[in-house]
């Protein structure tokens, strides 16, 4: 997996070290001087992390890290301080600065590497859902600025079978108002998480009864914890375990004895990264609902059914499918007589019947005001008439009733199109099924019409 890294470094020297090892490995790398440049390469090139000096003149690393923090098209780039400080309250004024992660100079090549893959891993992920979210916005459908959530009432899970760690890890927690559980071993974890969401889940690599990177990788083949952060804890020793714990992909780690400032800080960042994800995500679900599916029956709407339809349809290959076209017969006497909510009632009956009759691969949309549509993929005449009289009839038999003393007939008129294997447009199809559904219509309603054959366009 390639990706573009920008280094910033006051000295050339550190610069071409970490280009030529980072080169070496495929990345695409470019450098700034000073954090002016960084701010302004960093718009402007969008790299996929950054490798942000702590002590430069004009700029530090700290304001800089906060300014790329600050700013909507660089918030979500991961930062990576490094310094030639080891000291912890560098570390932290870093990761409060808004750094997702923390190195020392002279810079360990495997660490910085696991650090890389696993920031620019989480990028990606990132990257889509900003996509997405970009084609919504566009869509005119979602315009909300994304902000820097608080973590408070966030919810953590600990997995320590060490009762004095889990506990000092919760307390510092707790500061941050964040709200914890504990799971004793990787069993009580599974379950925890199955029960419940959790925001960040802390392990620690010393877990006595279960190898705690099974675990991890349990974690991450779940659906539910599949994007959850993953703090690992870890003995200094355990340097081989942490970096394999990374590569299957844990989020962050913390080496013991543990500096509560720090704890916290990785917590807080890790979530705050959850939370920008959950949100872009929200997003994008209410975009597409909103953009697709009709509210009142919760079908799918004329936009996605003719875009699902041409899909089916692309490519000329004269592939078998039928179209349904369902009109509510009377509709407009109903409205009429009862009022609109019992018409509103009346579709959503009607809806619900369709979907209990039809087949899972089929699609079934509100087409317009009273007007229904499915399509069924793969479907020639006779599966087609089958399932026309099957709606039909099992619209008939559905009872409406408008209210405890008022019982409504229903019933729907149907035309029916078929391909047949012949090389048709979408529009076309559904043309030869609404001038089906016009016969019916003419021939007293409460019946099924048949397109005739399609002449290929
Ligand atoms: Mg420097």
């Amino acid at each position: 997996m390639t990706a573009r890294i920008l280094i910033v470094d006051d000295v050339p020297a550190n610069t071409r070290l970490l280009e030529a090892k980072l080169s070496a490995e495929y990345y695409q790398v470019n450098s700034a001087r000073d954090g002016f440049e960084a701010l302004e390469m960093a718009r402007r090139w969008q790299p996929d992390l950054i490798l942000l000096d702590v002590m430069m003149p004009g700029m530090d690393g700290y304001e800089c890290c906060r300014k790329l923090k600050e700013d909507p098209t660089t918030l979500h780039i991961p930062v990576v301080m490094v310094t030639a400080l080891g000291e912890p309250g560098e570390r932290l004024r870093g990761l409060e600065a808004g750094a997702d992660d923390f190195l020392t100079k002279p810079v360990e090549y495997d660490t910085l590497m696991a650090r890389v893959r696993s920031l620019v891993r989480l990028k990606r992920l990132l990257d889509e859902w900003r996509a997405r979210g970009d084609t919504a916005r566009a869509l005119g459908l979602s315009a909300e600025r994304v902000t820097i959530p608080s973590v408070s009432g966030a919810r953590a899970l600990i997995v320590d079978d060490w009762d004095l760690g889990a506990q000092s890890i919760q307390d510092a927690l707790t500061r941050d108002g964040i709200v914890s559980g504990r799971a004793r071993d990787g069993a009580e974890a599974l379950a925890l998480t199955a029960a419940m969401p959790f925001d960040l889940i802390v392990i620690s690599l010393s877990l006595v009864e279960q190898d705690p990177l099974l675990l991890i990788s349990q974690l991450r083949a779940s659906d539910t914890t599949h994007e959850t952060p993953l703090l690992l804890v870890a003995e200094p020793e355990e340097r081989e375990r942490t970096l394999r714990g990374f590569e299957l992909g844990a989020s962050d780690w913390l080496t013991l004895p543990i500096d509560d400032n720090e704890l916290r800080a990785r917590a807080r960042n890790q979530i705050r990264r959850k939370f920008y994800q959950d949100r872009l995500r929200n997003d994008l679900g209410t975009a597409l609902e909103l953009a697709l599916t009709d509210p009142l029956t919760g079908l799918y709407n004329q936009r996605y059914l003719r875009r699902h339809l041409s899909g089916l349809m692309d490519g000329g290959q004269g592939r078998e499918l039928a179209v349904l076209m369902i009109d509510v017969d009377h509709f407009k006497s109903v409205n009429d007589r009862f009022g609109h909510a019992a018409g509103d009632k009346a579709l959503r009956l009607i809806a619900d019947t369709l979907r209990g009759e039809t087949r899972v691969f089929d699609s079934l949309a509100r087409y317009g005001g009273e007007e229904f549509v499915v399509v069924m993929p793969g479907a020639g005449f006779d599966d087609a008439s089958a399932a026309g009289e099957r709606l039909r009839s099992a619209v008939e038999k559905a009872v409406f009733d408008v209210d405890a003393a008022t019982r409504a007939p229903l019933t729907v008129s149907i035309g029916v199109a078929c391909t047949s294997g012949a090389v048709v447009t979408p529009e076309a199809l559904l043309h030869a099924a609404d001038l089906a559904l016009y016969e019916a219509k003419r021939g007293g309603r409460n019946r099924v019409e048949y397109a005739p054959a399609l002449q290929p366009t």
